[in-house]
């Protein structure tokens, strides 16, 4: 044991870790002092080390320790392997020495662990104890860093957004987002993993898939609403490559990848959305934080709305709150607490009912729509 985390130089932090816990490996550790926060909606963050080797298809439990010694458990749920080679490995975290929470439970809901993994790297999110943290590898220092995120400082989405089916989506990359030094392959990764993982909660048949990241040579100055009207438009000089690399790769959606608005976490070009209009703007960093971003956007693409008001989309396709938290299309300032469950009339948690069928019903909505979604290319 000590010789294989010896190789992925681990041995001076865990060293004494090791000596007390023989029988268990340690996928992620942290003893290290907690970083300066570098924005408003990270409480802390610490540098991690990451054992990326441990985790395979065939992992079953996976040994984490968090700041002040808290040891964790994941089992495994579930975990896929793409075609191109990425692993998403989900779990069910539980304080180590102790049962995980039982299902039907809330608790059993929100301790949940994604992984994926890409390249070698991991980037991940886990929910435990009404805290959110985010996992992401830093490619300028070659190293993990866990982010806790205060839920209550996020940024918000821009106001202006049964059979499987597959919304295919190409992820652009602006100049900002690729000069962040974040790994933008594993970020884009977890935010599609993290989205399925709501439509699959609350039995929604529809997932995300990859068709492609690209690079573009532009930098958003004007704010996101201009920057998706000039990549809807194929010959105005602006990232006109991407029209034809999406018809290409039969994207039915296009994801617009920038770090340079730290105040927001997205925006969708129209609510509803047809095919020329089926754009949206990320904030890479709320990708893997709670928000399920990539999958809200989508959604406002699909004619969802934020709280109940009328005639703001579709009239039963809101998102709804119950005491614990809102629904994924809740809107930051109503909701800091967001659940990973699409609004459902039908669904319980904890005996609180998630939707109402007149306003808040979006497991309707997007099975209703999805299939359009999905035929844009
Ligand atoms: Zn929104």
């Amino acid at each position: 044991m000590r010789i294989s985390l010896a190789v992925i130089g681990l041995l001076t932090a865990v060293g004494s870790y090791a000596t007390e816990h023989q029988a268990d490996q340690v996928f992620l550790h942290t003893d290290a002092v907690a970083k300066t926060a570098p924005a408003a909606w990270i409480t802390q963050q610490w540098p991690v080390e990451i054992a990326a080797r441990q985790l395979t298809t065939n992992t079953d439990k996976l040994n984490l320790t968090l700041s002040g010694g808290v040891r964790l458990v994941a089992q495994k749920l579930s975990a896929r392997l793409l075609e191109d080679g990425t692993l998403t490995w989900h779990g069910l975290l539980g304080e180590a020495g102790k049962e995980p929470a039982a299902a039907g439970t809330l608790d059993n809901a929100l301790h949940r662990i994604i992984l994926v993994s890409t390249n070698g790297r991991i980037t991940g999110t886990l929910r435990w104890q009404h805290r959110t943290y985010r996992l992401h590898y830093l490619s300028k220092s070659d190293s993990y860093m866990l982010d806790e995120v205060n839920d209550a400082g996020l940024p918000s989405e821009d106001e202006h957004g049964q059979e499987n089916a597959v919304i295919r989506v190409l992820v652009v990359a602006t100049k900002t987002a690729s000069e962040s030094g974040e790994d933008l392959q594993g970020l884009v990764r977890l935010g599609i993993a993290e989205s399925n993982s709501t439509f699959e909660n609350s039995e929604i048949k529809l997932s995300l898939e990859l068709a492609g990241v690209m690079e573009v040579d532009y930098t958003s100055i004007g704010g996101w609403q201009i920057d998706l009207i000039r990549l809807q438009d194929k010959s105005d000089g602006y990232m006109d490559e991407v029209p034809p690399e999406r018809d290409r790769l039969k994207a039915d959606v296009v994801v617009l990848l920038d770090d340079a608005h730290p105040d927001f976490c997205g925006r969708a070009r129209a609510t509803p959305a047809d095919e020329d209009t089926a754009l949206v703007a990320v904030n890479l960093r709320c990708i893997g934080v709670s928000r399920y971003i990539m999958a809200h956007e989508i959604a406002h693409l699909a004619g969802s709305a934020h709280e109940y008001r009328p005639k703001s989309g579709y009239e039963y396709g809101h998102g709804y709150h119950i005491k614990s938290g809102g629904t994924v299309m809740t809107s930051i300032e109503d909701a800091p607490v967001r659940l990973p469950f699409w609004s459902d009339p039908k669904r319980f948690m904890e005996w609180e009912r998630m939707g109402d069928p007149a306003t808040a019903d979006n497991r309707r909505l997007l099975e209703e729509r999805k299939w359009v979604m999905a035929g844009f290319r």
